[in-house]
């Protein structure tokens, strides 16, 4: 009798397990809801599809990227009730693709299913002032700077930040946007007028020796795939190539993929995190700012990881641990911008005609400059061959 009862107490235990379980694994046939419609969107779009998921994207574009590969297209604003509210009632879980969702919209579906990353951590990354006193308190480094939030601000700042510095508003800047070089203090004041007299941070400009960063998955239940370091270089702000493996040391290399480790950790993060570096002449590694998100950094795991960065972030999405992300062949990744098209329609074929370059274009019609219009990478053995190659290829795009 005894014996029989705890047969059954087991039974109903692993039952209990099972159903948990089948809650917290979102299964493929379920609808997963896309906040922000652009390149990275329809990259997790694809990615999502291909697994056999449904994907709903709330985006007020009409020619959303994304859209042309969801299941649904809800065009309206983020802050839509009816929009959110539909989304939370057919999807099985939620992610962004940028960080200005409003948080209002993030916590108002987070109170009927799961939004991952959470939009405490949107929160924080959306908000450099924030994103950079969270940093610190976890014990790692930033550049120095000093916050700005009113004109008041301006002699402490100035006082402990030396010149030439940088301006950056607090929110809203991206691709170099909302950020400018200030030398001196009338400098810093009509740099301070001219982004809207917001709060801003004051930054102290370093002389590079090298951008680099890491784009890493992190599951509900803490599992973390980290993808190899990539070195970033930038034009004009906007990211314009990235090469896989970075070249830089070793030790450099792992102590930025530690330090992207213990961010995740410290803020228990689910979802995908790019975590970007700056190294200085001396070698010493400061963490720029965190994106949320895939990254245009990761864009080099399509081709050439077993998982991409856009997998991982279904995989994590749907509570599985991320997939495996070995570097199966060094890679070079070369932003396509607006520019390209100054001479009408690119060279497609130059580029396609090379078996180990990959194109991806996002399907933007309207080729604006500097606006993301697609990338290419070149994959192969060696890296610096591969520099040379999409060197080469890119000067078959004009701009
Ligand atoms: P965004 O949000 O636009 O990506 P970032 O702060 O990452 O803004 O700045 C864009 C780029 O500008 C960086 O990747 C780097 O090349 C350059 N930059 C930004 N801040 C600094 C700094 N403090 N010192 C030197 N270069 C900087
Ligand atoms: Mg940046």
């Amino acid at each position: 009798m005894k014996s029989c009862h705890a047969v059954c107490l087991i039974a109903e235990f692993t039952l209990s397990l099972v159903s948990n379980i089948d809650r917290f694994m979102i299964l493929p046939g379920a609808t997963l809801g896309l906040l922000g419609g652009g390149q990275l969107g329809r990259m997790f779009t694809v990615a999502a599809r291909t697994m056999g998921y449904e994907v709903m994207v709330l985006d007020p574009d009409a020619n959303s990227p994304a859209a042309a590969f969801a299941s649904e297209h809800i065009c309206a604003n983020y802050d839509d009730k009816d929009a959110l509210a539909r989304m939370a009632s057919i999807c099985a879980a939620v992610t962004t693709e940028f960080e200005n969702v409003p948080a209002s919209s993030l916590q108002a579906i987070a109170e009927h299913i799961p939004v991952r990353p959470s939009a405490a951590a949107i929160h924080i990354a959306r908000d450099r002032i924030l994103e950079k006193k969270t940093i610190r308190d976890f014990g790692l480094d930033t550049v120095d700077y000093h916050v700005i939030e009113k004109e008041a601000d301006f002699d402490e700042a100035i006082s402990s930040i030396p010149f030439p510095a940088i301006l950056k508003t607090a929110t809203l800047g991206y691709d170099g946007k909302g950020q400018i070089v200030v030398s001196s203090s009338a400098e810093l004041e009509s740099a301070y007028q001219q982004l809207g007299g917001k709060p801003c941070v004051l930054e102290q400009r370093i002389d590079l020796a090298c951008e680099v960063s890491v784009v890493l998955a992190r599951s509900i239940c803490g599992h973390i795939e980290t993808f190899a370091v990539a070195e970033n270089r930038h034009e004009n702000g906007i990211l314009d190539i990235s090469i896989i493996p970075a070249r830089v040391e070793a030790e450099v290399s792992s102590k930025a993929e530690k330090m992207a480790r213990i961010l995740a950790e410290e803020l228990d993060y689910c979802g995908v995190l790019a975590v970007e570096f700056f190294i200085d002449k001396n070698n010493k590694l400061m963490i720029n700012e965190m994106a949320p998100r895939p990254h245009n950094s990761g864009h080099y795991t399509l081709d050439a990881c077993l998982t991409d960065q856009f997998q991982q972030q279904v995989r994590t999405l749907c509570g599985y641990r991320p997939g495996k992300t070995d570097l199966v062949s060094s890679a070079v990744m070369v932003n396509i911008l607006g520019n390209a098209w100054e001479q009408g329609t690119p060279a497609w074929d130059e580029l396609l005609n090379n078996p180990g370059v990959f194109l991806h274009l996002y399907g933007k019609k309207e080729p604006r400059q500097g606006r993301k219009m697609g990338h290419f990478t070149c994959v192969g053995e060696k890296v610096d061959e591969l520099l040379k190659q999409a060197e080469s290829l890119r000067k078959v795009l004009p701009g």
